[in-house]
């Protein structure tokens, strides 16, 4: 079903500017880093044990606060007794039981059992299907984002006789180009192919901050993640053209500025007055639209 809204592409290119230029020169609301960005103790940027760090980590990166989520992750990684956990290997080799209670000790599962399941999985996977290194996995891939969307979507294995897939939650719509998303940014992996054709990363934040600064625009009471689609086409539509240090922008390099502006801003706006208390220092403001923008439990009511 159609939601009667409007994707503004020109008003996006000029935020796409702005927000990137903020970001990458005095921050959106003056942060540049991310829940990801602080590398647990001892390990090196892009070596495999990052890469299975930020991949299991978020797979797990769902309706819960990011900045908790990682820095339970690092706890759980630097403490000698659960660092098994980022061991494709010993995961695999791991009981459930023992999976379930070690996740909860610094509070790296909100879920238990869905939690250690989603981890134990993908661990295995990667442990059984790719000698315990996710670079495999990319390589034959190709490297090609969109195939490994695609194979991340459908892969999967028999277990108790039935089919289950080899990548749950990491495969989804948001986790998916999420996670490529940290491979090039966190790990620097500069290999991948067709990053632009890759759809920006939509939860909550994203998809709230293109709202304030009326990218996507209209008057409709529905449910959140139905323009999560609208969302995604705006993004892709607003960086065609658009160059950045010498290459195209690409939609994956609004998901930060975008998350910042409503984690530390749009979020605070206001429920009945619609003002935003932090609208004088915002970098955004410009852009900033009035009326409705409400969301709750998934819900949104829109009057822009
Ligand atoms: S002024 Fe507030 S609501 Fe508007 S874009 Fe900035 S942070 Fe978001």
């Amino acid at each position: 079903m159609d939601i009667p809204v409007v994707i503004d592409a020109k008003k996006g290119k000029e935020a796409a500017k702005l927000l990137y230029n903020s970001f990458s020169t005095t921050g959106i609301h003056g942060k540049t880093e991310m829940p990801e960005d602080l590398i647990p103790a001892g390990i090196k940027k892009g070596s495999i044990e990052h890469i299975i760090f930020l991949t299991l980590t978020v797979a797990i990166d769902y309706q819960r606060d990011a900045p908790s989520l990682w820095e339970s992750s690092r706890k759980t990684f630097n403490d000698p007794k659960t660092n098994y956990l980022f061991n494709p290997k010993l995961l695999s080799e791991a009981s459930f039981e023992k999976v379930a209670n070690d996740m909860q000790k610094y509070k790296l599962s909100k879920k238990p059992d869905k939690d250690a399941r989603i981890w134990q999985t993908i661990g295995t996977t990667f442990y059984k299907k790719w000698r315990g290194n996710p670079i495999n996995f990319l390589e034959n891939c190709r490297w090609d984002a969109l195939n490994i969307l695609k194979c991340l979507e459908t892969d999967s294995h028999l277990y108790n006789e039935e089919i289950v897939p080899d990548y749950p939650y990491l495969r989804g719509p948001k986790i998916g180009p999420l996670w490529l998303r940290m491979l090039k940014d966190n790990a620097g992996i500069t290999l991948l192919r067709n990053l632009d054709k890759v759809p920006i990363p939509v939860d909550i934040h994203v998809a709230r901050a293109t709202l304030a600064i009326g990218i996507v625009r209209g008057s409709v009471k529905t449910k959140l993640d139905k323009l999560f689609e609208y969302i995604r086409k705006a993004w892709f539509e607003s960086v065609k053209g658009l160059n950045i240090r010498n290459r195209q922008m690409i939609a994956l390099d609004l998901d930060e500025p975008l998350w910042h502006l409503s984690k530390y801003g749009c979020s605070k706006r206001d429920k009945t007055t619609n003002s935003c208390p932090v609208f004088n220092k915002c970098e955004m403001k410009e852009l900033c639209i009035k009326g409705k923008i409400y969301i709750n439990n998934n819900i949104v009511d829109l009057e822009t």
